[in-house]
């Protein structure tokens, strides 16, 4: 249905038909906050939310490209003439991965364009990360192009960090190419091997957004990775991603108490993630509820990223769950969403909780999405099909 009325949206708009259709999924993080960037372990799952794009290439060097999400603001630009920013923000995502692709000497030429997203924009489930990896899906299927899913996710990674100012990790663009079915992606960070771990079932993912402003969320995420930067370097290694609590005890004496909860984090939270991944793998489903809450409470107490709002979502989601579950502030921090892990059949209850008691404690709604585990990357070209 969502494809039948983007493929119409196609044709009506550009007078032919789609040659390419490409899909990719937005994400949550199970487990592993802000270990991306010291080289370390985390642990996302794709979802069913996912950006579509159709598209049929061109003679020319033009792209033409619009989004049924900003239908009035039609992308226009050359690829023979320098990619520079558009009149519109959505528009420079496209025109920054296809910088990328430039900028790496790939041959490529003109395209139309549609794109279509159920990825909630600015939640927490990485919208951006999803429609980068479809455009350079697109992109890599209609040149031939021949680009891992990796590559792909890092010419994603490159346009946020380049054209959009976005120094994100590749996290989100690597779960969205290379998701497997009904499966999380353990990602090693340091060398970008991934290793899909199964999700059970009866196991069910409930996103819920606290929808609390986030505040100073750039300049503390500043801070806690140059907290990083310097216990690393006091230890005299190059990223976190080798430090024990033992190397880091011996340096705790020069280094603040802060920059100490800092790396304590860290270097636990690699642990947990890989604890995670086995006790999902093997469905022994109550260590990994237990890992999930002492992540929750690592982020609150030494890495110090959650508000009131997410910390009380917590308290609500667990206290509904009654040991049955986890809950932890899942994402950069300083608000978002928390993810909670629990038996499909008690669904119900975190959500009569989070409807009888969030607002009542902070007044502000929460958005409650039902989330199940998809695959990342597909890409289907039409016109062999037909
Ligand atoms: P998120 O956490 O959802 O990734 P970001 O601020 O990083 O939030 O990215 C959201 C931005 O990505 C939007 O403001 C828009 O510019 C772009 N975007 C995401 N999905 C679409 C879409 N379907 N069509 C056009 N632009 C999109
Ligand atoms: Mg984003």
């Amino acid at each position: 249905m969502f494809e039948n009325s983007l493929a119409q949206a196609f044709s009506s708009h550009f007078k032919r038909p789609p040659q390419f259709s490409v899909s990719a999924p937005g994400r949550v993080n199970l487990i592993g906050e802000h270990t991306d960037y010291n080289e370390g372990f985390v642990l996302p799952c794709a979802l069913q939310y996912k950006t579509n794009v159709m598209a049929a290439k061109r003679s020319d060097s033009i792209i033409n490209a619009f989004s049924l999400q900003y239908p009035e603001a039609i992308e226009h630009f050359d690829l023979s003439q320098p990619i520079e920013h558009g009149l519109y923000p959505w528009g420079d995502y496209l025109r920054g991965v296809v910088n990328e692709l430039l900028k790496a000497e790939h041959v490529i030429s003109g395209m139309d364009i549609v794109i279509s997203s159920n990825v909630p924009q600015g939640s927490g489930l990485s919208s951006s990360a999803a429609f980068e990896v479809a455009i350079a899906g697109l992109f890599n299927e209609a040149f031939g192009l021949g680009l891992s899913g990796p590559q792909m996710a890092r010419i994603g990674q490159l346009a946020e960090n380049n054209f959009i100012d976005c120094q994100c990790g590749i996290m989100d663009q690597l779960i969205s190419a290379e998701a497997q079915f009904h499966s999380a992606l353990l990602i090693d960070c340091q060398d970008l091997s991934t290793r899909p771990v199964a999700i059970p079932d009866d196991l069910a993912l409930l996103v819920i957004n606290s929808n609390y402003p986030r505040k100073l969320a750039d300049s503390e995420y500043n801070e806690r990775r140059l907290a990083c930067e310097l216990a690393a370097s006091t230890m005299g290694i190059s990223s976190l991603r080798s430090a024990t609590m033992t190397t880091l005890d011996a340096v705790k004496t020069q280094i603040s108490d802060k920059v100490y909860r800092r790396a304590k984090h860290v270097v636990t939270e690699n642990a947990r993630v890989l604890k995670a991944a086995d006790a999902l793998q093997t469905g022994d489903l109550n260590t990994l509820y237990s890992i999930m809450h002492e992540a929750h409470l690592s982020l609150k107490h030494d890495f110090e990223i959650t508000v009131p709002a997410t910390d009380g979502l917590v308290d609500i989601c667990m206290q509904a769950l009654n040991n049955k579950g986890a809950c932890r502030q899942t994402g950069g921090g300083f608000g978002g969403a928390v993810i909670c892990l629990c038996a499909k059949e008690d669904v119900q209850t975190v959500i009569d909780a989070v409807e009888a008691k969030y607002y009542q404690q902070f007044s502000l709604h929460a958005d409650i999405l039902r989330c199940e585990p998809h695959r990342g990357l597909t890409v289907e070209a039409l016109d062999k099909v037909a």
